[in-house]
């Protein structure tokens, strides 16, 4: 996916201080982030650009949040979505018309695909 430009970093007051950890590893090709159900996010080494590695950060964040609150889980071979199974077999992981994506990419910033 192509980030659009957005605002960038902010500085949040400590009353926000998030501790979310952030490991920058080689992912597999395609996959620009992953959300870890330990609460850890991982973002691929390949993103050069901050603005983009930014943007898919808030993604996975999302992602945290709804593992979290217990919306979202998943193993091998599932995904499960407020007690709904979604076969990985089936789907196209990070596809927008996923639930789960849907609100992953509605709170964060506009980008195009390609
Ligand atoms: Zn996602």
């Amino acid at each position: 996916m192509k980030i659009r430009l957005g605002s960038g970093f902010k500085i949040r007051p400590p009353f926000h201080t998030d501790n979310t950890p952030i490991h920058h590893v080689d992912l597999e090709e395609g996959v620009l982030g992953k959300a870890n159900k330990n609460g850890t996010i991982l973002v691929s080494d390949k993103i050069t650009d901050p603005e983009e590695r930014q943007s898919v950060i808030d993604h996975e964040k999302v992602h945290i949040d709804q593992i979290k609150r217990g919306d979202l889980d998943y193993d091998d071979d599932f995904v499960y979505w407020k007690g709904k199974k979604y076969s990985r077999d089936d789907m196209q992981e990070g596809a927008e018309n996923l639930p789960w994506e849907a609100e992953a990419y509605s709170k964060t910033d506009p980008f195009e695909k390609y």
